[in-house]
């Protein structure tokens, strides 16, 4: 008796720390998942792209807001003008791949160039532009994904599944998990836009950034890296220090003309496979923060270069240039073709794994 007591107060504290999830249809086949946590946090994935749509923090006014740029429906991520990526999962591979090539095992493998002419984001037809299969768990929401042998020249068939968890401290978990029948290469990353004043309120250019990065992977004009690793000191790329991503984004400087601003590949300080602190935000009038935490080796920040308030998002908002910023967590771009890189090759038999948390909370004063 005693212990069926236990038992149950075990059992009534884990059903009490999980997130509430309801779901609503967002299109055909596909649904809007909303998680809500005990500290007022909320967010929204759609199982189209596994993309997450909303997610709704206070400022330190308890004030909520929208941290993220999207669309208020499915139609607004399926156009041909969401050239974006607004929230959604990015596969096979997160960033370039040179002219779409690359060789493995021997063999010359092709993925569709739909960038300058580079492969971005997976090709044609991406893991942000396909349905996923979604099942609600106790604390979250899976999401699973089978792409065949050869889909945007890719080899392998690949089971992919993507955990999203919400916890009571305003942490958003990814978990990513995959594996292939061939050998294969793959990147898998989340492309959500920040903005820690909320959805449409103007630029990130005050928004304070420190970033976990000795080093960084300067690219050529077509946004490749060169292959080489270089420290981040003396230049606009040392964000060793809490600094504005304002205060040196228009510096006359080769490599912020080449990608209008940052967009380059960060390389983290850690030992390989350690989930450690990759950057951190601070939008200081909301007093909003953001800190980003992860196993992979690179960070991806791009600060919203290519938005030119054409896309009209949430709320009727337009998104002018730099009114976001991406801290996409992933292997380097274009590593198949850089031995020096870590490598992004996935073996059958192993078991491709990824943990990220965006951990959402506000400044102390
Ligand atoms: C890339 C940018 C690109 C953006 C949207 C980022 O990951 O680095 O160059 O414009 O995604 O596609």
């Amino acid at each position: 008796m005693h212990r069926k007591l236990m038992l149950g107060a075990a059992l009534a504290s884990v059903l009490a720390a999980a997130p509430k999830i309801a779901k609503q249809p967002f299109g055909s086949q596909v649904f809007l998942y909303t998680m809500t946590n005990a500290s007022g946090m909320e967010v929204k994935i759609t199982n189209y792209g596994g993309t997450i749509v909303s997610i709704k923090v206070p400022d330190r006014n308890k004030k909520l807001d929208d941290v993220v740029l999207g669309f208020d429906s499915l139609a607004g991520y399926t156009a041909k003008t969401n050239t974006s990526y607004f929230g959604a999962l990015i596969g096979r591979y997160g960033n370039r791949i040179a002219n779409g090539k690359f060789t493995l095992n021997g063999h010359a493998y092709q993925a569709p160039v739909n960038d300058g002419p580079n492969s971005l984001h997976g090709g044609l037809q991406g893991f942000d532009k396909r349905i996923w299969r979604a099942k609600e768990t106790d604390d979250g929401l899976e999401l699973n994904y089978v792409s065949q042998d050869g889909e945007e020249g890719y080899p392998g068939k690949l089971n992919v599944t993507v955990r999203y968890t919400l916890d009571d401290k305003n942490g958003l978990q990814i978990d990513y998990r995959a594996t292939t029948n061939k050998d294969t290469v793959l990147n898998l990353t989340n492309h959500s836009y920040f903005n820690l004043s909320g959805n449409g309120k103007g630029t990130v250019l005050h928004q304070k950034l420190t970033l976990s990065a000795d080093r960084y992977t300067p690219v050529d004009s077509t946004l490749i890296p060169t292959g080489k690793i270089v420290d981040v000191a003396g230049t606009p790329f040392d964000f060793r220090k809490a600094t504005e991503i304002g205060s040196r984004i228009d510096q006359d400087n080769e490599q912020l003309k080449f990608g209008k601003g940052y967009d380059h590949n960060f390389v983290l300080r850690k030992k390989a496979g350690e989930f450690s602190l990759a950057a951190s935000v601070v939008e200081p009038e909301s007093g909003r923060t953001m800190e980003v935490w992860t196993t992979e080796p690179g960070l991806q920040f791009y600060s919203g270069n290519f938005l030119n308030g054409k896309d009209v998002g949430k709320g009727a908002k337009a998104y002018p240039f730099r009114s976001a910023f991406c801290l996409e967590t992933q292997h380097f771009p274009d590593s198949p073709n850089h031995s020096n890189f870590p490598s992004t090759v996935l073996k059958p038999g192993d078991t491709y794994k990824q943990k990220t948390v965006y951990k959402l909370g506000v400044q102390k004063k």
